[in-house]
């Protein structure tokens, strides 16, 4: 559909297609079930979601492939892209550096393509500061801390004082809860994944995400008018 507004032609199209991307944050204590509700929703918006890939500094677990999981980098590396500012926001987690490469980030914003970050509390509050229109945060919890411990042990991935340290962390982080916009217990993984994927089309619709839908409207107000003769 086109429609004029203050003789600039507006399609339907152009002004779904204006809309800014957005930042959907993913937090929760490790064994919440988070990285495979990251996975369904990459998977199921394949053409507008993307991941963004942190940096850090931790040591690569055998499943994981450097670039696609994280880019795994040195420590000299890494506090090189913090001090040149190429970083969106940074932290100090389980004794390891994680961090947000800034320039994939902006660029997919710009091109109205959504990205997907599964950072922790720290990182959360710095894209506040620095973002906060663009964020919108889900915090994932487990069921149960019984089923929070069996899905560590279940990945047998760490090592017995790693996950004591995660169960550790999982602490302070869970305290935080309301600092977040939505919060989901993950008891069902697709009862889960169907509530984050609800919150993202919903948070895309948002009318301040779409600059060029006012002039959209009003193109058609004045269209109408015209039809009525008002
Ligand atoms: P893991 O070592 O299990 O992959 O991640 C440990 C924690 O670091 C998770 O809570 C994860 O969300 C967080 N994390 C991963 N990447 C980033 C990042 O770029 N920034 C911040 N602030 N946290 C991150």
């Amino acid at each position: 559909m086109t429609t004029t507004a203050g003789g600039t032609v507006v399609t339907s199209s152009e002004a779904a297609a204006r809309r800014r991307g957005l930042m959907l944050v993913l937090s929760s204590p490790s064994g919440a079930g988070k990285s495979t509700i990251a996975r369904q929703l990459l998977d199921r918006e394949k053409d507008s979601l993307e991941l963004s890939v942190s940096v850090t500094t931790r040591t690569r677990r055998s499943s994981e492939i450097d670039g696609v999981h994280y880019h795994f980098i040195s420590r000299e590396r890494f506090e090189q892209m913090r001090d040149r500012g190429e970083l969106l926001e940074w932290a100090e987690v389980h004794g390891n550096y994680y961090g947000t490469p800034r320039d994939p980030v902006e660029e997919a914003l710009a091109g109205g393509r959504d990205v997907l970050f599964d950072i922790d509390i720290q990182g959360t509050f710095q894209l506040y500061e620095k973002m906060r229109p663009d964020v919108v945060s889900l915090f994932i919890l487990p069921p149960s801390i019984a089923e929070m411990k069996s899905r560590l042990h279940r990945r047998a991935e760490d090592a017995e004082d790693v996950i004591k340290r995660r169960l550790q962390t999982a602490v302070g982080e869970m305290k935080h809860w309301q600092d977040y916009d939505y919060v989901i217990v993950n008891d069902d993984l697709q009862t889960a994944f169907g509530g984050a994927l609800s919150i993202l089309r919903a948070e895309r619709l948002r009318r301040e995400r779409s600059p060029a839908i006012g002039p959209f409207i009003e193109g058609m107000v004045e269209d109408l008018k015209r039809e009525t003769g008002e």
